[in-house]
Order: C-alpha cells, then structure tokens, then sequence
C-alpha cells in the first residue's frame, strides 16, 4: 500500500477495487472521489498537495492545486521524487519571460501508477514510471511523427504551459500527476527512483545531442560545465565509448569528473587551456546557461566539428561568424529527446548502470536548494521526497 502526505491510502494491490477506480475515474467531473474497499481508502486526488511559487521570483511555498479527472489514456501517477533542474529557477523567476503563476515547476518525475484510465494498455498500478518535460504533442506534424515531438510546435511543458483544453500544466513539486500513457515513460527495475529522476530530463537532455552527433569510440567530445547536465553527460559519453574532457572554470571537481568516466579534465580560467585544446574536439556539448565567449570554443572544435549549446542563457549572445567559416565549423542548439529516445535512453542507462548523482531534499527545503544550485554548490542533482510535500 502507498500512502500520501494527505493521508491517502492507495492501494495497488486489489484488482476489484482498481476495476472500480477504472470506472470512476474515467468521468470528466471535478467531484471529490472516493472509493471504499475493505481496509482501504481512497480518497479525493482531484486536488492535491504542492510547492509552488505565486508569482515571479517568489519564493516557493506550500498550496494544493488541482489535478484532472483521469481520461481514457490517463495515468494517475503517485510521484516518489521530483528533481530540481536549472530550469525550474529560470522559469520561477520569469527569466525566458512568459511565465504563468501559481507555478508548480518539476519536470524530472519518478513515481509508481496508482491508477489507470479504461483504455491504458501500457500501463497498470504498481509499475515504475516517470514523467520529463513534455506532456502533450499534436501527434500529427513532421515532428510528431518522425518520434521527436519536442520539436512539435504545438507541444505542451510539463509545467508553465497550457494543455490543449487551455488548462495550466502544473509539475512535478507535488504528491500526484495526470499524464496520458503516451507521455509516461518506464523506469527499469534496476534503477532507483530517486537517482533515476534527474535522466528524465537531464538525462535525455544529454543523451540525444550525444547520439545524434554520434558520440563513441575514435570521438572526442567535450562537456563544459560539470554540473547536473554536465556529469550525466560526462557519464552517458564515456558510456557510449567517446574520450571525454571536461571543461569547468575551475580543478575544484577534477576528482568527481574523473570518477565520472572523464579521460581528460581542464579549467577554463587558465588560459594555456585554449591554446593546448585548440582544434582538438569533435563535438563540444555547453551546459552552462551563462552566455560563453563562443569564440574561443568554437577554435576548440576539429574542421566540421560541431558546438551544441544546451543551456539557455536570458540575454542575446555575440558571434563572430569567422570562427563557424574557419573549419566548417558549426553551432547548433538541442532540446530534450523525444518520447521514444526518452525510452531508449532509460533502457540505455539501466543497461549501463547510469543513474545521476543526487542528493534527496525535504521539501521545506526547495528555496534553500535553489541558492545551492545558483551557487553551484550541488554534487549533481537536488531531488524532492515528494513523501514531504
Ligand atoms: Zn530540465
Ligand atoms: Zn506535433
């Protein structure tokens, strides 16, 4: 049996009662619902507990908020843990702008199914599930259909967006979500959840520009930034069989980077490190959301090498256009991966025994975990016992 903060007891154990919940589940009205079975209780979902930020650069607090009544595909999922990611601060503190409050940010959700809409076939009560950033896509354009529905114009955030019946998408910071089964991803037996959180979204933030670039043996790749992104892509890269430097401001994590599966690490504030590395790299991956001088990285890249940046700095950056020209060199951009890479990803990892580094916060201790990170002082990952939401 599973037990919420709020006292909700669910059970996944009782196939009578989770018939009954099949049925009362699939309605569309917003009633408190609740089902009686032996010892057990159901109680009211439709709203639950929460940490949101009312307003911009608010500090987060507790709220409930609601969460929708299960449609035929929809999974009920009781979330376990919930990551924090650099983009939850931007997006709190409005910074990429257009940001909708009461916002419940999280996108790196691990959890188990407590309950299933009529027609899920993917998905029962009691199996392993996580959610990233993505919960809704049109289904239908290119994108869509070429499997890489983060890139669909019409796709909707986890968090911070508007679903196709223009409700507020709400994430991870809570004890429940809403997901239909074609965004609900499985997380393998040998991962645990908590560590396994963070990959539904630094994970595959990682794992797709190192595949599509075709990171592995004979290819040199480099991570800037050794952070949450950066140490998953320190240790999906040496996974895949690439020689891999990191490129942090400072030695202060050599250790760690090496521990990681780096063959190479280096400090950007010593500039020696620009000359020595010059031409070196067939692939550099930025996960650093500070604007980067792309000058100097650029004439780190090999003829046709390729710059990927992952982070979003909030201001405009500059280009020398010489430095792509020289060498063919190219600059590119890469979004998350796409529900089926998200799989594969997972699969890869339970394969390769890659989880992220993290360590589990209470809740009270959100806006505390915040500072941390903007100071870069996490060891990779926060992750939220969503059990002290
Ligand atoms: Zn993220
Ligand atoms: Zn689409």
């Amino acid at each position: 049996m599973l037990r919420s903060r709020r006292g909700a007891a669910f059970s996944t154990r009782c196939c009578v009662l989770d018939a009954v919940l099949r049925f009362r589940l699939t309605g569309l009205c917003r009633e408190p619902l609740i089902v009686q079975g032996g010892a057990m209780t159901i109680t009211d979902f439709s709203t639950v507990g929460a940490y949101a930020a009312p307003a911009a650069k608010a500090p987060l607090e507790r709220t409930t908020i609601p969460r929708r009544p299960l449609r035929d595909r929809d999974v009920l999922i009781e979330i376990k843990y919930a990551g924090i990611c650099h983009s939850d601060i931007h997006q709190v503190t409005d910074g990429w702008g257009a940001g909708t409050y009461p916002m419940v940010p999280g996108h790196e959700i691990a959890g188990v199914v407590v309950a299933t809409g009529p027609a899920v076939t993917r998905f029962a009560a009691g199996d392993r599930v996580g959610v990233g950033v993505m919960v809704e896509a049109c289904g239908a354009c290119d994108e869509c259909r070429a499997g890489q529905e983060q890139y669909c114009p019409r796709h909707v955030g986890t968090y911070n967006d508007r679903d196709r019946y223009g409700e507020l998408t709400y994430g991870g910071y809570s004890t429940h979500i809403v997901v239909d089964e074609s965004f609900t991803l499985r997380i393998p037996e040998n991962l645990p959840l908590a560590a396994a959180a963070p990959l539904l979204c630094a994970g595959v933030t990682l794992y797709s520009p190192l595949v599509h670039w075709k990171a592995g043996p004979g290819k040199k790749i480099a991570i800037v930034g050794l952070g949450g992104l950066g140490h998953m892509g320190v240790k999906i890269a040496h996974a895949l069989g690439a020689e891999v430097t990191v490129l942090s401001q400072t030695l202060k994590k050599k250790d760690d980077g090496l521990r990681l599966g780096a063959d190479h690490y280096y400090a950007t504030a010593d500039e020696e490190t620009f000359d020595k590395l010059a031409g070196s790299f067939d692939l550099i991956i930025s996960t650093v959301s500070a604007p980067l001088p792309l000058g100097r990285y650029l004439k780190l890249l090999r003829t046709e090498g390729t710059l990927v940046h992952l982070g979003a700095p909030e201001v405009p950056v500059e280009l020398e256009l010489f430095d792509l020209i020289e060498g063919r060199r190219s600059l590119a951009g890469s979004n998350i991966g796409g529900i089926a890479e998200t799989q594969e990803m997972l699969d890869f990892c339970a394969e390769h025994g890659i989880t992220s580094d993290v360590e589990v916060i209470r809740a009270e201790q959100i806006n505390e975990a915040y500072a941390r990170v903007l100071a870069s002082d996490v060891r990779y990952r926060f992750v939220i016992d969503a059990a002290t939401i």
